[in-house]
């Protein structure tokens, strides 16, 4: 192993040295990794935001070795950063660029151990894929009722990790709802075993919900049970003109009061309709005439007993139309065309993207606040930041939009970024905040929003965070710089005194 080649030196040097001759003597040779060719894909993140350095990275095949390279890294005060899939868009994966951490990979940690039908569990490593746990539940007539746009690449380490969303959360929640217990080795290399997955268990605080959600900072999820439900047999998808957002909710909570079979409910503005139909080669606007807003509804069936869903659709649709909820809709009438109005909905980034530069936040504010919100914040930046152009799209049921502020036409981009978008990105955070939302309401916050976190967060909530990472974590060895502060010898401490912020 070359760490001189690294750019290891002294005293940082022997610390590394002597946590990778620890290490071999439980890892295979395979698993650690220090060659630099081959650790450097690992070091960009999905969106190429951040770059780091690595003294090598390590790949455990079992929850056994995960846990003795935790404890090596506790003997010599090795950093750890842990990664799956490496899809997460807040560099939450990606070391820093001093280059004394390692890479703890869970990729090769990726057996299902099991699939329940009857019990409606699964239980999957951390570096199983998601594509193959929805697959893997198919197989057995169930399913695993979250998907996202990465999910060839997420792992289920990573999505726990996260506390990941997607579109089916209206109806199926987060993975804190999904998850029904948690494998972890903690930063003293001890394992919590949660993986009974008791429905009923009162013996205090809940260990498998700190560690959903909390970025790799509190411990490495190994393994996860996760919450299955009945395969879909039939869906139906409609796509729905609308005058404002406010009408778009009160369309939502018609078909709510009459069915609980409404899974996605999203909202784009006309100008990101446009913007798909100028990008996407093909593209055709699902309804004639024009709509300031749109919103593309998807229902599901488990099985042939229920009403079939796009007959639910236009049964609910004809109706709310009737009492003025929307101003025209069609149902796609085969399985062709309900993939056509999805891919309008999951071009609108790129779309956006090319048509210049822009900030993008993932926010999210009480669900019966958000028509507002959307209308008055984009009001509010355009007024702010002469030129710009502001709006949101996404899950209103959810009350979280991508909220996108598109800079001043002709400006150049990097120097946008740099000189205007942050200022752009504390104003939209302080209206989140103001409106008791959050500023991070799927993605989490890595090394992107932690600055914003530590402006934002209520003393209460940042003081108990600091607490807990400082007892489960006393030697900030794990995934440090992340959603908090970096401290350099440790953990966070406590702020003095709860007031202040
Ligand atoms: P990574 O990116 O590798 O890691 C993410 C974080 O989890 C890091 O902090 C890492 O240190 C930590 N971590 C990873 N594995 C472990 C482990 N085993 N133990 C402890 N910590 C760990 N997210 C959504 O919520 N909703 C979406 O709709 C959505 N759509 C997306 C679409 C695209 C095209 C892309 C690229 C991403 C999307 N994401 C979405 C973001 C991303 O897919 C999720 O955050 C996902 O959960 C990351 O999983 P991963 O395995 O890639 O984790």
């Amino acid at each position: 192993m070359n760490l001189e080649a690294r750019g290891i030196r002294g005293g940082m040097m022997s610390a590394r040295s002597a946590f990778l001759e620890m290490l071999a003597r439980h890892l295979p040779e395979a698993a650690i990794v220090t060659d630099g060719d081959a650790i450097a894909p690992w070091l960009v993140d999905w969106r190429g935001r951040y770059r780091g350095a690595a003294a090598a990275l390590v790949e455990p095949r079992t929850t056994g070795q995960v846990a003795a390279v935790v404890r090596a890294a506790a003997a010599h005060r090795v950093p750890l950063v842990p990664q799956g899939g490496n899809t997460g868009m807040v560099g939450g994966a990606t070391p820093s660029a001093g280059g004394d951490a390692v890479i703890l990979s869970l990729r090769r940690l990726n057996r299902i151990r099991s699939v329940d039908r009857q019990a409606n569990v699964a239980i999957a490593e951390a570096g199983v894929i998601l594509q193959l746990l929805n697959d893997a539940a198919l197989g057995v007539g169930r399913r695993f009722p979250l998907t996202l746009g990465a999910r060839g690449s997420a792992t289920i380490g990573g999505l726990v990790s996260t506390n990941a969303g997607g579109t089916q959360v209206l109806r199926f929640g987060t993975m804190r709802g999904l998850v029904a217990g948690v494998e972890a080795v903690m930063a003293d290399g001890t394992v919590h075993d949660g993986l009974a997955a008791l429905p009923k268990d009162n013996r205090g605080y809940n260990l498998d919900q700190l560690l959903i959600g909390a970025e790799g900072t509190l411990g490495v999820v190994t393994a996860a049970a996760l919450r299955l439900v009945p395969a879909v047999a039939a869906r139906g998808v409609a796509w729905v003109g609308v005058a404002s957002p406010e009408v778009a909710l009160a369309l939502l909570r018609h078909c709510q009061a009459h069915t609980d079979a409404v899974e996605s409910f999203e909202i784009l503005p006309a100008g990101s309709l446009e913007a798909v139909l100028a990008h996407l080669p093909g593209g055709r606007a699902p309804l004639g005439g024009k709509h300031p807003w749109h919103v593309l509804i998807e229902a599901t069936a488990p099985d042939d007993h229920a009403e079939r869903p796009d007959a639910l659709l236009e049964r609910l649709l004809t109706d709310a139309i009737g009492r003025g909820l929307g101003d025209d809709a069609t149902i796609a009438a085969s399985e062709a065309q309900a993939d056509a109005f999805w891919r309008i909905r999951d071009s609108i980034s790129d779309a956006e993207r090319a048509r210049g530069p822009a900030t993008q936040h993932d926010i999210s504010v009480p669900v019966p606040a958000m028509p507002r919100f959307m209308v008055e914040a984009a009001a509010a930046c355009e007024a702010r930041f002469a030129g710009t152009h502001a709006s949101g799209f996404g899950h209103l049921g959810d009350g979280n939009v991508h909220f996108h502020v598109r800079a001043p036409a002709g400006v150049e981009a990097e120097r946008w970024y740099a000189e205007a978008a942050p200022a752009v990105t504390r104003f939209v955070h302080d209206l989140v905040t103001a409106a008791g939302g959050s500023i991070s309401a799927e993605h989490g916050i890595g090394q992107m929003k932690r600055d914003e976190l530590d402006r934002l967060l209520p003393p209460a909530r940042a003081n108990a965070m600091r607490a807990i990472k400082a007892a489960l974590d006393p030697l900030g060895i794990m995934n440090p710089g992340k959603l908090l502060p970096l401290v350099p010898d440790g953990p966070v401490p406590l702020a003095p005194g709860a007031g202040g912020k």
